[in-house]
């Protein structure tokens, strides 16, 4: 199909959506939020206590309608898509504050739709209908795909995987590719094993210590409702520049199932999905990246330039069309702010604003209203000061879960108290080579950089409903997000 059909199929598809979505919205004003991050990022604990904090309300000074007392209330209501599975509250909600554990992360997208009740600042009566959209961030990072043909995506995913920091983790899928020949005749064993050997190299790059944000294709690690299909049993191929894939060859092969990829999967994504969003906030483990290093920070960086050209307009193309209806805000958050002491929160905010601006500045355009934020949806930890030697030393405290860290493993019931490593004061001193953040650690000087602690224990009212959770900075988040509509 020539691409200027399939641009006239989806910008009519996305007129009679945008269409739909108008009439809606003149009926009772309606604003599409999008939530999304790369995997553990933090969406479903930050969507189940969004959603907790509309309905409930809690400590949220910044979120000046509910600090003025002009939400009346927010309730469910059925999501306008019958095609999308519905992001699980109540489950959620009851893992969190019942079981005391994390909800599971996010595989696929959901949405959920919350009718908030308002009393405007000039007085009377309003409804704001609001539709989250939970989704996988790597499904983002496959923007750029839809302008790239597959001997393009094969040079650059090779490249990737070739570079230093990632060299060992891919060596098995380099070998298998070495010892393949692009123009031998298409056999589905073959594309199965390196479909394979690839999405092992992608997943063993997400591991906490390694902590690679930049992996596309996004389906390979979040393959959402289609592991196994066709259209994820390819691999980028080791090809001669400009070379036409013989007819019958793997190389044919790996070509129309990369097509596929793009067509079936991706282009709908993009149209159906993200062009309908007006408000995005985007979970970054910022804390994971400066466990894991330098090289993951530099990852991370060219992840937020893939994140951020999902948000401008490119000219003449497809996606030209797709971004009339544009994302007016994006909100930037560095999550698990609680694994640090609180004066930390603003260096690493710092740290996360100098990543997006660094990223802005190679961006040609960004039409969206952007800003930042360090926050922790809910919070798990509490700050205490505890005697080590002579001094006092501000430390966390938390129940870390149960089973970490090997011989000294936790029990997951009692208490530890972490001494957060200090980030600098300026960001800058982390983009030089060789600095890097020191982490949490025990008394005893213990590697704790990756521990991870117990949701927090929530008070309850006599109906034993959840009362607010703790949180930091959720209110700033609330207040860019909603705070403009709620006026
Ligand atoms: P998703 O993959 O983006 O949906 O990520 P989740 O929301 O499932 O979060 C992944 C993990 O990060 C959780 O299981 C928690 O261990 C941790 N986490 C997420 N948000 C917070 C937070 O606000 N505070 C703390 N301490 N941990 C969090």
């Amino acid at each position: 199909m020539p691409s200027w059909y399939e641009t006239i199929i989806d910008e009519a598809r996305l007129t009679a959506q945008t269409l739909l979505d108008r009439a809606e919205n003149l009926a009772s004003p309606t604003l599409r939020l999008g939530i999304t991050g790369l995997s553990r990022a933090g969406k479903t604990v930050f969507t189940t206590a969004l959603v907790h904090a509309l309905m409930r309300g809690g400590r949220l000074p910044v979120f000046r309608a509910m600090h003025e007392g002009r939400i009346a209330g927010a309730r469910l209501e059925p999501q306008p898509d019958d095609d999308v599975p519905r992001f699980d509250y109540e489950g959620h909600l009851a893992t969190l504050v019942d079981e005391r554990r994390w909800p599971d992360s996010t595989r696929r997208i959901s949405e959920l739709r919350l009718a908030i009740d308002y009393a405007p600042a000039r007085g009377g009566r309003r409804m704001l209908t609001l539709d989250i959209v939970d989704y996988p961030g790597e499904w983002l990072l496959d923007l750029p795909l839809l302008e790239q043909d597959y001997a393009a995506f094969a040079a650059q995913s090779l490249r990737l995987a070739r570079a230093p920091a990632r060299q060992a983790l891919a060596a098995p899928f380099l070998a298998e590719l070495k010892a393949t020949d692009p123009d031998a005749p298409a056999d589905e064993a073959t594309a199965r094993r390196l479909a394979g050997l690839f999405t092992d190299y992608l997943a063993a790059c997400r591991t906490e210590t390694v902590s690679m944000s930049l992996l596309p294709p996004g389906r390979f690690l979040m393959p959402g409702d289609l592991e196994g299909s066709p259209a994820l049993t390819f691999a980028p191929l080791d090809l001669d520049e400009g070379r036409e894939p013989p007819s019958g060859s793997l190389h044919a092969m790996m070509k129309r199932r990369y097509d596929a990829y793009k067509d079936t999967i991706v282009r709908p994504f993009f149209r159906d999905h993200f062009a309908r969003l007006d408000r995005q906030i985007v979970l970054i483990d910022v804390l994971a990246a400066l466990n894991a290093g330098p090289a993951a920070l530099a990852d991370l960086e060219s992840a937020l330039d893939g994140i951020l050209g999902a948000f401008r307009v490119g000219r003449n193309s497809w996606l030209e069309a797709l971004f009339r209806h544009r994302i007016g805000k994006v909100l930037f958050a560095a999550t698990k702010a609680d694994h640090l002491h609180h004066t930390s929160h603003d260096p690493l905010e710092a740290i996360l604003r100098r990543l997006v601006e660094r990223a802005l500045a190679r961006a040609h355009s960004a039409g969206s209203e952007i800003d930042v934020v360090a926050l922790a949806a809910v919070r798990a930890t509490r700050e205490a000061m505890v005697k080590r030697g002579r001094s006092h030393l501000p430390a966390i405290v938390g129940v870390p879960e149960a089973g970490q860290h090997g011989a000294d493993a936790f029990d997951g019931l009692a208490e530890a108290a972490v001494f957060p490593g200090d980030l600098p004061e300026a960001p800058s001193a982390l983009f030089d080579p060789g600095v890097g953040f020191s982490g949490l650690s025990d008394a005893q000087g213990g590697d704790f950089r990756f521990l991870r602690f117990r949701p927090p224990l929530v008070e309850r009212n006599a109906d034993g409903e959840a009362l607010a959770l703790p949180h930091i900075r959720l209110d700033r988040a609330l207040e860019f997000l909603l705070g403009d509509r709620l006026k």
